[in-house]
C-alpha cells in the first residue's frame, strides 16, 4: 500500500513530486508543474504536475471503462465500500488533518472538523439503498401501475477549491459513486495531497480501479474535462467568476452542472442580543481559517444601539487573537494560503482605508516568531463601512471583518437582499418575532438564528442563492442524489389477453 504520493527518487533534495491518481494507482506524467507551498513557513513543500491531454484522457478512459460494471452493482454492495471507507477515514483522521494543515495553513482542530463534515457525507451515502428507493403508484389507470427508479449518469467531474481540500470533494464523490457513477476529481492545485490520499483510501476500501480518479492541474485540465463529451455532469465549487464560466460552458455542452461560487455572509446583531456572545460568535466566524471559508462571516450588521458595545467587544477580542502555525497547539488563526493571496487581501485593506472606512484593528504587521517567511496576516476589523465600498461589495476571503451600522432590522434585511451574493446570513437576537421575520424575508440559501455559521448537515443540502450558486440543485443531501441520477418513470401494463382493442389516437380524456 502506498502511504505517500509517488515521488521522484532521483532528486532526494528536491521537494517531492506529486502527480495524479488514475485507475487505482499513482501516475506522474511529464507535463507542466507548479509549486505547492507550506503557508506557515513559506517553503515549497512539493512540486505538482499539472494534467495535460494524455493524463485527462487516461483518467476519462479509466472512468469510462469502470462505469458499466460499477453501475451494475446493487446499491447495498456499493454501500459496503463506503462503510469500509468511513472506517479508514476515521483511522487516518489525524494524518489527513496534518496534510490539510501543512498545505492549507488552517489549524489542526479546524482540519479535523472539515474532515468530520466530509465523513458525515460518507455516512449519508452509506444509506444509498434507501435513498435510491423509487416511488410506486398502484393502478394509475385500468391495469396500469407506475413506478420510478434512479439510474447513474456516467462519468461525473468535481472541480474543487483550495479552502476545503477534504470536505468539498467529500460533498460530491461519496454520493456520486454510491449512485453508481464513476468520478474524476480536479482538486485545487494549492493543496493536492489530501485529495490524493482520499483516493488511495478508496482503493483500500475496495472501490474498483477507475471508479474514482484524481487529476491534478489548473485551468487547462478543467477546460479539457468540460470539452469532453463523455463527461455527463460537473460539480464545481470555487470563485463566482469561474463558477459562472464553468456553468455556462458545461451547460452549453449539454452537461448537468451545479456551480457554487463566492459569498459575502452577513451576521446581524439586534440590540436585544447577548452582545458578548455575539462578539464571540463573530470572532470564530470571521477569523476562523483566516477568513478563507465560503461560510465565513465577513460583514457584521450592527443594528441600532448594538453598534458601540459590539465594536468595542470585537476590537478587544481581535487584538488578542493568537495567530500562528496551524500545527501549533493553541493557535487560533493560521496563515493565508499563498503569498499572492495575502497580497490580494492586503490590497483590500488599502482600498478600505482609501475609501474612508475606519480600521479599528490593523493586523497588517502581525509577526509570528520563527515563521518569518509564513503568509501571516493578523485580524483586521473595519468599522464605519458603507455599502458602496469595495470591502463591502467584494469577497475578500481573508481575516477582515467589516462592521456596517444600520438603523433597524428591515435596513439589515434590505442590505442583505441587495447584495449580489446569497450564500448565508445569521441573526443574533432574543426576539422570536424578529427571528421569524428575518427567516422569511432574507434571500439566502443558508440561514442561522443565534448560529453564526449555519452549515447544513450532510442529510440536508448545502448551497446559496443569487451569484453564490449557478444551477437549481444544492450539494449533498437529497439534492445530491437527484443531481447524480437520472429519474426514470415507468408505466407498466400486463394484460392477460393482449393489449387494448385497436389503436387510440387521442390522449385519454
Ligand atoms: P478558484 O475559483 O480560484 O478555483 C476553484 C477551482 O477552479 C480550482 O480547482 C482551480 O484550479 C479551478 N480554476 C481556477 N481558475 C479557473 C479558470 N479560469 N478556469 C477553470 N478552472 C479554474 O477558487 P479558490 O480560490 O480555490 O477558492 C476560493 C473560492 O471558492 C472563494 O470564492 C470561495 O467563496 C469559494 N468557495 C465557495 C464555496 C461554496 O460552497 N459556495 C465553498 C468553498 C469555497
Amino acid at each position: 500500500m502506498h502511504t505517500q504520493p509517488a515521488t521522484d527518487s532521483s532528486k532526494p533534495q528536491a521537494p517531492p513530486l506529486l502527480g495524479h491518481y488514475i485507475n487505482g494507482d499513482y501516475r506522474l506524467g511529464n507535463g507542466r508543474r507548479g509549486p505547492v507551498y507550506e503557508p506557515a513557513s513559506g517553503a515549497t513543500s512539493a512540486e505538482l504536475l499539472y494534467a495535460g491531454e494524455s493524463e485527462v484522457a487516461a483518467a476519462l478512459d479509466a472512468a469510462a471503462t469502470a462505469f458499466p460494471e460499477w453501475a451494475a452493482q446493487p446499491p447495498p454492495r456499493r454501500a459496503q465500500v463506503l462503510f469500509r471507507y468511513r472506517e479508514l477515514l476515521l483511522r487516518e483522521r489525524d494524518a489527513l488533518a496534518a496534510l490539510i494543515t501543512r498545505e492549507h495553513g488552517k489549524t489542526l482542530d479546524d482540519a479535523r472538523g472539515e474532515l468530520q463534515r466530509g465523513i458525515e457525507v460518507v455516512e449519508f451515502a452509506c444509506g444509498i439503498p434507501h435513498l435510491l428507493k423509487g416511488e410506486f403508484s398502484d393502478s394509475v389507470s385500468s391495469g396500469i401501475d407506475s413506478w420510478s427508479l434512479r439510474q447513474p449518469l456516467g462519468i461525473c467531474v468535481g472541480i474543487t477549491p483550495f479552502n476545503f481540500p477534504a470536505m468539498v470533494p467529500l460533498w460530491m464523490f461519496p454520493i456520486a459513486i454510491s449512485c453508481g457513477n464513476s468520478f474524476v476529481l480536479k482538486p485545487s492545485e494549492k493543496d493536492p495531497s489530501c485529495p490524493l490520499r482520499l483516493a488511495e483510501l478508496l482503493t483500500e476500501a475496495g472501490l474498483p480501479a477507475g471508479v474514482f480518479n484524481v487529476l491534478n492541474g489548473d485551468r487547462q485540465a478543467v477546460d479539457a474535462l468540460l470539452a469532453e463529451p463523455r463527461v455527463a455532469a460537473v460539480s464545481f465549487v470555487g470563485s463566482t467568476v469561474v463558477a459562472e464560466q464553468v456553468y455556462a460552458e458545461a451547460g452549453k455542452r449539454g452537461k448537468r452542472v451545479q456551480a457554487l461560487g463566492g459569498a459575502k455572509n452577513h451576521l446581524a446583531v439586534m440590540p436585544d442580543a447577548d452582545i458578548a456572545a455575539a462578539a464571540d460568535a463573530l470572532m470564530g466566524a470571521a477569523y476562523g481559517s483566516a477568513g478563507e471559508r465560503c461560510m465565513s462571516v465577513s460583514v457584521a450588521l450592527a443594528v441600532g444601539t448594538s453598534a458601540e458595545p459590539l465594536v468595542a467587544a470585537l476590537a478587544e477580542r481581535a487584538r488578542t487573537l493568537r495567530s500562528g502555525p496551524g500545527a501549533r497547539p493553541g493557535t487560533q488563526m493560521g496563515p493565508l494560503v499563498t503569498a499572492a493571496h495575502r497580497a490580494r487581501v492586503l490590497s483590500y485593506i488599502e482600498a478600505g482605508l482609501a475609501e474612508g472606512a475606519h480600521l479599528v484593528v490593523d493586523g497588517r504587521d502581525a509577526r509570528v516568531p520563527g515563521h518569518k517567511g509564513g503568509f501571516f496576516l493578523g485580524a483586521c476589523l473595519f468599522d464605519q463601512v458603507s455599502p458602496t465600498m469595495r470591502i463591502y461589495r467584494e469577497e475578500i476571503f481573508g481575516p477582515v471583518l467589516c462592521v456596517l451600522r444600520v438603523a433597524d432590522l428591515d435596513a439589515a434585511i434590505a442590505l442583505i437582499n441587495r447584495h449580489e451574493y446569497g450564500n448565508a446570513a445569521s441573526l443574533f437576537t432574543r426576539s422570536g418575532a424578529a427571528a421569524r421575520h428575518f427567516t422569511r424575508a432574507v434571500h439566502v440559501g443558508m440561514l442561522g438564528i443565534n448560529v453564526p455559521i449555519p452549515v447544513p448537515m450532510a442529510f440536508h443540502s448545502f448551497g446559496g442563492w443569487k451569484r453564490s450558486l449557478f444551477g437549481p440543485l444544492h450539494v449533498h443531501g437529497t439534492d445530491g442524489v437527484r443531481f447524480y441520477t437520472h429519474l426514470k418513470t415507468v408505466s407498466a401494463r400486463w394484460p392477460e389477453t393482449g393489449g387494448p382493442a385497436g389503436p387510440d389516437f387521442s390522449l385519454p380524456a
